[in-house]
């Protein structure tokens, strides 16, 4: 596995392997990794030449300075991992070379950059609105300005985003048909611990105590998923909110029923193609999202 971390050697050798005619896919990461990461690469191994990961911790997508000090950073450990997964190129740039003084000023002021845009109003309508959008200001705009970033550094012909963050996929698909990107966006389905908690790097902060909790986060969707052939998505919203009023340790941050493409309120079933159960919880100072798909 070849490792760049700044930018100019990174484009030269992409330049030739372009050349070559090889497939470049691409697979974006704040580092941490665990296998669903690792699924990313082994998607991303069956239908390209050439897999490129990139780790960068994004400052301008956390709205907590805590969280984002606190954001586990394991390079040794995740080249070592991506090396035995048969990655081919590892990225992982410094902050100053993804970002200029100046945008990091606009972060720091609290200010939302939208050079990104490249001049064109590019608008996400609700997704970028409700649930992690709604409670997370300026997280989306951060993401959508390092994956644009990160297109335009590496120009792949696939990238491949985890359903774990739902609506993180929904905005760069956004982005990319606004934008006119020219990269397949391909969606792989969520890896889960074996008693069914969503692998994230975030998890290895979780208590001895809060990590046998945390199970029942999508125990619940579960039950959930198959409550719906006979409930209404209100009644499903008021199962949830009992349960999480049950117990103390963790908070409900939300509990969506939502439209797969619009992530619009969904009321009823029979009037969707594709809906998804979101759900966002907090336990202590972390926020553990999940979701699964109903119909
Ligand atoms: P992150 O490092 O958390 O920014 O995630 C990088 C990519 O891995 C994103 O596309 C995530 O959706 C994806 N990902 C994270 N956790 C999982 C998981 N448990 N299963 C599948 N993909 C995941």
């Amino acid at each position: 596995m070849i490792f760049f971390y700044l930018k100019g050697p990174f484009h030269e050798f992409l330049a030739k392997k372009r050349l070559e005619g090889k497939i470049i896919g691409f697979v974006p990461t704040m580092g941490a990794l665990h296998q669903g990461h690792i699924s990313l690469i082994n998607a991303a191994k069956q239908s390209c030449d050439l897999v490129v990961c990139s780790i960068f911790v994004n400052p301008t997508q956390f709205n907590n300075l805590q969280d984002l000090e606190k954001y586990p950073r394991t390079l040794d450990s995740d080249s070592k991992m991506l090396e035995q997964a048969g990655c081919d190129v590892l990225f992982a740039p410094e902050v100053s070379e993804m970002y200029t003084a100046k945008e990091l000023e606009l972060k720091a002021l609290g200010q939302e950059d939208k050079s990104w845009m490249e001049g064109k109003n590019v608008s996400f309508g609700t997704l970028d609105k409700v649930m992690e959008g709604a409670q997370r200001p300026g997280h989306f705009n951060g993401v959508a300005q390092v994956v644009s970033k990160l297109f335009r550094i590496v120009r792949p012909h696939k990238a491949f985003f985890g359903q774990k963050d739902f609506q993180q996929l929904a905005i760069i698909k956004s982005m990319v048909n606004q934008l006119l990107i020219n990269v397949e966006i391909i969606p792989c389905p969520i890896l889960r611990e074996p008693d069914g908690l969503a692998m994230s790097s975030r998890n290895v902060r979780l208590t001895p105590e809060q990590r046998k909790i945390v199970p029942a986060i999508s125990q619940l969707l579960f039950k959930i998923k198959e409550l719906q052939a006979t409930h209404s998505p209100a009644q499903l919203k008021t199962i949830v909110s009992e349960q999480f009023a049950r117990q103390t340790e963790m908070k409900l941050a939300y509990f969506e029923i939502v439209d797969g493409e619009t992530l619009t309120s969904v009321n009823d079933f029979n009037q969707h193609k594709e809906v998804v159960a979101c759900i966002a919880v907090e336990i202590g100072s972390l926020r553990l999202i999940d979701n699964v798909v109903l119909k």
